[in-house]
């Protein structure tokens, strides 16, 4: 049954549930039938049996009873009659019934009302029989008995039988063959979704299902499909571009340390130019292992294999460690680094991670930060998440490049940052991590007066 296709299953399940309805009611309607008909033949019995007692009425005498059954009943096509005394002498019966007993329920003086009942007599087939006491003109108990052939009765009861048994199995065949079209008909939008779905995933991931009805399950499920196509598209694109890009910053260093080399080696060199091309080396070794790193740290974020998150890591001491650490960089450039009021709060999460987001964005700030200017790192608290922010008083971001700034790879201004050593890789390796610690980062920024980057991070205060 597991091959069968649903439209088969659909078909022969429906079929089966309508034979058994089908079959009850026909029972039902059947035994119904019966009983009418039955009712029906002894009520004309019980009529035929009225009429009969009547005649006694005006009967004052046995024998003038007798003369008149005689005359209106001894012969009858349907109705046949008998008449037998308290001690079981027939004292009037129809010619039909000549040398034919009926049999006698008891003695007409114990007997109550009417009693009906089915009788097969030899050579004459199956008869419908009504016995009932009524006294005669003489007030003696009588027992009147009146049967009728059960035949008419059979012969509708057969045919009504016969009905149900060609119209059932006809009905069910049309039911099978309108359940098989229909099943069909409702089924086709899944057949139309499933060839398209396989041109889709085969072909190309921008084409998009038909939805007929979105309000229906067919409609629902190729919504659903769509959208997970788009999904599908969109990350397969990103792992295009990202790719590519990859490869096109792995190309730079690459290139640089090749030329070097083969210029270096084209004739013998002084020592001093040996240590000049290995500088250069150097330095493109170290752009080159970092943005190994960085997408090495991006591919273990997208793989979902960050360390996991249980440690518990108190960002004013991780903060206080970050502003350390650029005191030095920042006083060089002639820029202030301060930190001002930051929440006691820890967060469940990785500390090497959390500090490498904090350092990323010191670090830009830092960066674009001209002499003179001034970076601040705050935060406050809700009680259920706290928000950090690095403020600076830098070069600031034009807002066109504010939507696009943590996809990987961009760069406001790729000639200027590419010459600085910059991967392009910092913020979105910075996004992946807070929401990575379900958290977010967002930026503000504005030409000429400084760029805010808020790091927003669930966790707990510290209790001291
Ligand atoms: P990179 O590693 O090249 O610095 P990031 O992802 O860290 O790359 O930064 C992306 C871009 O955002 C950079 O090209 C830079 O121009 C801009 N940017 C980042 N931080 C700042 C900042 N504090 N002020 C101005 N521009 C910034």
């Amino acid at each position: 049954m597991s091959h069968w296709s649903i439209r088969w299953k659909w078909t022969l399940g429906n079929a089966a549930m309508l034979t058994l309805i089908l079959c009850g009611f026909a029972g039902v309607m059947l035994v119904m039938v019966h009983r009418h008909l039955l009712r029906q033949a002894d009520t004309a019995l019980a009529d035929e049996l009225d009429e009969l007692a009547e005649e006694l009425r005006f009967s004052p005498t046995r024998e003038q009873m007798l003369k008149r059954l005689d005359e209106r009943f001894s012969v009858h096509s349907h109705y046949h009659f008998q008449i037998t005394d308290d001690d079981g002498e027939v004292i009037f019966r129809s010619r039909f019934l000549t040398n034919i007993l009926l049999p006698r329920p008891g003695r007409p003086s114990m007997l109550r009302g009417k009693e009906y009942s089915d009788i097969s007599l030899p050579e004459l087939g199956h008869f419908r029989l009504l016995t009932m006491a009524i006294r005669d003109p003489q007030s003696q108990p009588l027992l009147y008995q009146a049967l009728s052939p059960r035949s008419a009765l059979d012969r509708e009861f057969r045919s009504h039988v016969w009905m149900v048994l060609t119209a059932g199995p006809l009905t069910l065949l049309v039911a099978l063959a309108a359940g098989y079209f229909l099943a069909g008909r409702n089924l086709a939008p899944i057949g139309r979704i499933t060839s398209t779905a396989e041109k889709i995933s085969a072909e190309r991931l921008d084409e998009r299902l038909v939805i007929e009805n979105p309000h229906d399950e067919m409609g629902r499920l190729a919504a659903t499909l769509n959208k997970m196509f788009a999904r599908l598209d969109r990350s397969i694109d990103e792992m295009r571009r990202f790719t590519a890009d990859a490869a096109h910053e792995l190309r730079s260093p690459i290139a640089v340390l090749r030329t070097e080399t083969e210029v270096a080696l084209r004739r013998p060199r002084s020592d001093a130019e040996y240590r000049e091309v290995i500088a250069v080396i150097h330095a493109e070794t170290c752009r080159l292992t970092e943005l190994v790193d960085q997408l090495l740290t991006l591919s273990r974020h997208d793989a979902g294999l960050q360390s996991p998150l249980t440690e518990e890591v108190p960002i004013d001491a991780l903060l206080s460690d970050v502003s350390e650490r650029f005191q030095v960089p920042a006083q060089e450039k002639g820029v202030t680094l301060e930190i001002a009021s930051i929440p006691a709060w820890y967060v469940l999460g990785d500390d090497v991670a959390l500090s490498q987001l904090f350092f990323n964005l010191v670090d830009n700030a830092v960066k674009f930060t001209p002499a003179g200017g001034c970076i601040r790192l705050f935060g406050k608290s809700n009680g259920r998440t706290a928000q950090f922010v690095v403020e600076d008083t830098g070069c600031g971001i034009d807002s066109e490049h504010l939507p696009r700034l943590f996809e990987r790879f961009y760069r406001v201004d790729p000639s200027r940052q590419q010459s600085s050593g910059g991967t392009g890789l910092g913020l979105s390796i910075c996004k992946s991590i807070a929401e990575t610690h379900g958290g977010s980062i967002v930026v503000e920024s504005e030409i000429a007066r400084g760029t805010r980057f808020l790091v927003t991070l669930p966790g707990a205060e510290l209790s001291e």
